[in-house]
């Protein structure tokens, strides 16, 4: 199995049936992965780790995926939305902390038309123009993105959630396709932003050929970004009784993507710190080099669930700056106040 690793740090991708091949035996070579990656991560990276404010703006939602906790129709979600003041407020609190990037993330809400997004967008701009911002609002139109990243976006997150049609259908309800979801992307690269995609590992149903799509399917993208955590079960969901996706795997589909992608952006995510008390910084010494911390306001963070127990919704924003920059210290690692976006 080392030869598929070396193989993939050489040629920068793998055949569908390799892809199989390594997942299946992963195993026996989870560690040598691990350590590549790492190597590489510090190579382009040092020992910087960029941060992202996420600022969860929505938690109403259209979609009813079967995994998310604000999946419409779960009925005890209480709901809320950000306003532009408060989004703006979030910033405020942000900007002198030293975030350079702020994630807008939410459930798709028609509420947030283009003319009030693009006014959202070009108000932070405006304030705070040394600053990337990154849109992760689902699938809109083309002419939506377009005018968005006009009004000043320069990043979209948008994961793909699996490559498989089969598998999509199996997590999402037929009014959601894989085939709009890619176009949506492509939609998204096209325009111009530096474009994130990704999946959930482990969730419900998912074979190690799922995974060997997923990565086929990212090597065709050639995304910026990639986010990737366990799935985690939520207790009002049709998933409530499914197990959580497993940390080992987690961890080894992050060395695999930085392998594939030296130089790509590629956060240690909150379910990983769900997942498991060391799981952000195991991320890091998986190949991970970014971390997206919550400033959204106290008062709605614990309403934005998408699994349950999820980590750090009862924090300060600075408050959870200094124990991040406390606990990246303990394993060698400093946060960059850099802007960072995707050099080639
Ligand atoms: N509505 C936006 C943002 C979604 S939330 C969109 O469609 O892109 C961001 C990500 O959280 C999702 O893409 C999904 O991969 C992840 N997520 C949702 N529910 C989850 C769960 N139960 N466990 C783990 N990750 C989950």
């Amino acid at each position: 199995m080392q030869a598929l690793i070396d193989k993939l740090i050489k040629e920068q991708k793998l055949s569908r049936s390799e892809w199989i091949t390594l997942i299946k035996n992963r195993d026996t070579v989870c560690l040598y992965a691990r350590q590549k990656a790492s190597e590489i991560s510090r190579q382009n990276f040092g020992n910087k780790i960029y941060i992202r404010g996420l600022i969860e703006l929505t938690n109403y939602c259209k979609n009813d995926c079967y995994y998310c906790g604000i999946r419409a129709g779960n009925k005890n979600c209480s709901r809320y939305r950000l306003t532009k003041e408060q989004v703006l407020e979030c910033c405020r609190v942000g900007y002198p902390l030293g975030f350079r990037t702020f994630v807008l993330q939410g459930g798709e809400d028609a509420f947030y038309t283009d003319d009030y997004m693009c006014s959202i967008v070009s108000a932070i701009k405006k304030q705070y123009s040394d600053c990337a911002i990154t849109l992760s609002l689902g699938e809109r139109s083309h002419s939506s993105y377009k005018r968005l990243y006009d009004a000043g976006a320069n990043r979209y997150l948008l994961r793909h959630e699996t490559a498989t049609n089969e598998h999509y259908s199996k997590l999402h309800p037929s009014s959601l396709s894989l085939e709009n979801r890619k176009q949506c992307l492509y939609n998204l690269k096209e325009i111009g932003y530096q474009v994130g995609t990704g999946f959930m590992v482990g969730s419900p149903y998912q074979t190690e050929e799922n995974l060997a799509d997923d990565m086929v399917f990212i090597s065709e993208l050639g995304p910026q970004m990639i986010g990737i955590g366990p799935f985690l079960s939520h207790s009002d969901t049709p998933f409530k009784d499914m197990p959580n996706g497993s940390l080992e795997l987690s961890l080894f589909m992050l060395s695999l993507c930085r392998l594939m992608f030296p130089k790509v952006l590629l956060p240690s995510t909150t379910a990983l710190a769900t997942l498991d008390k060391n799981g952000r910084n195991m991320g890091i010494l998986s190949g991970a080099n970014v971390i997206m911390p919550n400033l959204s306001p106290a008062a709605t963070r614990k309403n934005y669930l998408l699994y349950n127990d999820k980590a750090c919704t009862d924090e300060e924003a600075a408050e959870g700056l200094e124990k991040l920059k406390q606990s990246l210290h303990s394993i060698g690692y400093e946060i960059s106040y850099e802007r960072g976006d995707y050099k080639e």
